[in-house]
Order: structure tokens, then C-alpha cells, then sequence
């Protein structure tokens, strides 16, 4: 299987975030990189890099006024007096809606960063464009005829919204994918199986009927994102139905997992896309760090063939999976039974 990946997004390398009040290492670290790499290249993958496809198909995801944030704010950020090195949220817009856009480097901060998990230092923007350019290289790629490629998108996308960062996401890799293979005229489906919600993806699409967006993760009542990810949530609007989020209680294993992966399937093929985005987060391993569901090894192996046996072909864009000895084995086990199913 063809594989992108640019060294560059190992640029960004975050350094703290807040885990229950307290100052924790951030997991999502250059490191997982090197690890997806090593695991890509054990499944026999060969990594090239993204063409630069410019800046027009992520602004068709992200706002004008976020991807200028996104640039612009570590400088203004160090301008400020006794800033952090990095740039991390301490206030938001209570409501967003009746709220107004600040000028401030802190308000616009707190109004376009979610969480503490997405801390920008001065490479973030340089990762987060080159994670973006992957994922759309690979749409290329599939738009153009390949089977399936593996775009190592870092950092991930998929609970970045449109104007907003979060959980480890800047621009949402996923969605911006999917933007382009709609432009070159096909009918995507996303299918998202990190143990998080894909929360930003669920937004950006949530009122369309053209793009169904399908995710299959621990339950949000007790997990991130806890705001987004419930059953309940179809859609609205035009895109009333078009949403389907399949939540799992804490610490489900393969065999029912896969049960849940069947009613996902069904609900794609009804739509009858012409190709799959798999939103692909190991981070529902056993030994994960987040300790959110408990798929094994083999279990995305049986994953990959049973997602491969729709017969689509498929951009895979990495999202999470954080670092243990299991993450680059549990890629090279997915991308081999991808490939053999
Ligand atoms: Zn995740």
C-alpha cells in the first residue's frame, strides 16, 4: 500500500496539557510518528512525501479568521508580557453564539482553542499544514484510481471544527479529505474508529446530507468529548440522518466491537458512497493509555479486512493512537489485513 507522510509534522511537538486539573505531559508527541512510521514500513508500505496542493482546499474546511489564527498567534503570543512559551487557553466565550470575535492574542485564544491539549508553539501551524497536505495527497491518490492509501497524518484532525482546536487537532485531516474527493466529484462517506468521537468531523458535516459521517467509540458520558458522540445525535437540517455515532461502554473488546462495526457498515453501504475516509485512531487498543475501549491486536486485523471487504476504495487517515510498545505492530496488523481483506 502507498503510504504519504512528511517529516515535517514532527515539528510540532506540544509539551504539557491538563489532565483533571493537573499539568501533564502531553501524549500526542513526534514520537508516535516515528512509531507509525516503523509500523507502515512493517506492513511493507512505501512513504512518500505530500505534493503541496496549497492552502484553497483547507480553507474550504477551516474559516478564514482561524486559519490567520492558527498562523499568526504564537508570534503575537510571545509579544504579550510573561507569556508561556506556548500558547494555551485560560478563558472562552461562554456563548458562542451571542458572544463577539476579540481582538486580544487571549481571547481569540480561548474562543478558537477548545481545551488545554492543543497548546501552538512555533511549528504547530508547519505540522498541522504538512498533516493536512498527507491527507490530501492521499485523497488524490484515491480520487485517481489507487485501491487505498495511508495518509500519516500528525498532528490529527478529527476534533478540530471548522473555526476551533481540540484534542491534540488543528485542522481536521479527515474532513478536509473529504472536501476533496466531493470536489473531484465523488460521494464520501467517513467512517471514524478512534476510541474518541470525532467530534469536529461530526460538526463540520452535521447539516449536510452529501458526506455521511459515521463513528465508533467509548461512550462520551464519561469520556472525551463528552459534549458530542451521543446517540442521539443524526444530524440536522438537510443532514438529518446523515450522522451516526455508535457509542461503546469502557473497556468493550473485540467481539462486540466488531458487532458494532456491522451496524456501521450497514448504515454506509444503505448510502452507497463511492469512497470510504476511515478516520483511523488505534487509541481503542487494550493497552493504549487511555484505556478506553480494549481491542487486541488481532482485533484490528479482523477490523481492517471486515472495513476492506466493503469493496471501496479508501483514504486512511491516521488520527490518534498514543505511544506503548503495541501502537506501530497495531498499524502494520491493520494495514495487513486491509490488504488481505
Ligand atoms: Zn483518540
Amino acid at each position: 500500500m502507498r503510504a504519504i507522510h512528511d517529516p515535517r509534522q514532527s515539528r510540532h511537538d506540544p509539551k504539557h496539557c491538563l489532565i483533571s486539573g493537573k499539568v501533564k505531559p502531553n501524549r500526542e508527541q513526534p514520537e508516535r510518528a516515528a512509531r507509525l512510521l516503523a509500523g507502515a514500513r512493517a506492513a511493507g508500505a512505501s512513504i512518500e512525501p505530500p505534493r503541496d496542493a496549497g492552502l484553497a482546499p483547507i480553507a474550504a474546511i477551516h474559516s478564514p479568521e482561524y486559519l490567520t489564527f492558527l498562523q499568526t498567534i504564537h508570534a503575537r503570543w510571545q509579544a504579550l508580557e510573561d507569556a508561556s512559551e506556548e500558547v494555551i487557553p485560560n478563558v472562552h466565550p461562554a456563548r458562542r453564539d451571542a458572544d463577539s470575535y476579540p481582538a486580544s492574542p487571549v481571547g481569540q485564544a480561548g474562543w478558537h482553542m477548545a481545551d488545554t491539549a492543543c497548546p501552538i508553539a512555533a511549528h504547530t501551524w508547519d505540522s498541522a499544514y504538512w498533516s493536512a497536505q498527507t491527507a490530501l495527497s492521499a485523497a488524490d491518490l484515491v480520487a485517481g484510481g489507487a485501491r487505498a492509501v495511508y495518509a500519516l497524518c500528525r498532528p490529527p484532525g478529527h476534533h478540530a471544527f471548522g473555526d476551533l482546536a481540540g484534542g491534540f487537532c488543528f485542522l481536521n485531516n479527515s474532513a478536509i479529505a473529504a472536501e476533496r474527493l466531493c470536489a473531484a466529484g465523488l460521494r464520501p462517506a467517513i467512517l471514524d474508529i478512534d476510541v474518541h468521537h470525532g467530534n469536529g468531523t461530526q460538526g463540520i458535516f452535521y447539516a449536510r446530507r452529501d458526506v455521511l459521517t459515521v463513528s465508533i467509540h467509548a461512550d462520551p458520558a464519561g469520556f472525551y468529548p463528552f459534549f458530542w458522540g451521543h446517540a442521539a445525535e443524526r444530524g440536522k437540517g438537510a443532514g438529518q440522518g446523515y450522522n451516526l455515532n455508535l457509542p461503546l461502554p469502557r473497556g468493550t473488546g473485540d467481539a462486540p466491537w466488531l458487532e458494532t462495526l456491522g451496524v456501521a457498515l450497514a448504515r454506509i453501504s444503505a448510502f452507497a458512497p463511492d469512497v470510504l475516509v476511515l478516520a483511523l485512531g488505534l487509541d481503542a487498543h487494550e493497552a493504549d493509555p487511555y484505556q478506553g475501549l480494549a481491542v487486541t491486536t488481532p482485533g484490528f486485523t479482523r477490523i481492517a479486512a471486515r472495513i476492506a471487504g466493503l469493496g471501496l476504495p479508501t483514504v486512511i487517515v491516521q488520527e490518534g493512537g498514543y505511544l506503548s510498545e503495541h501502537l506501530g505492530p497495531n498499524l502494520t496488523a491493520f494495514l495487513g489485513g486491509f490488504e488481505a481483506g
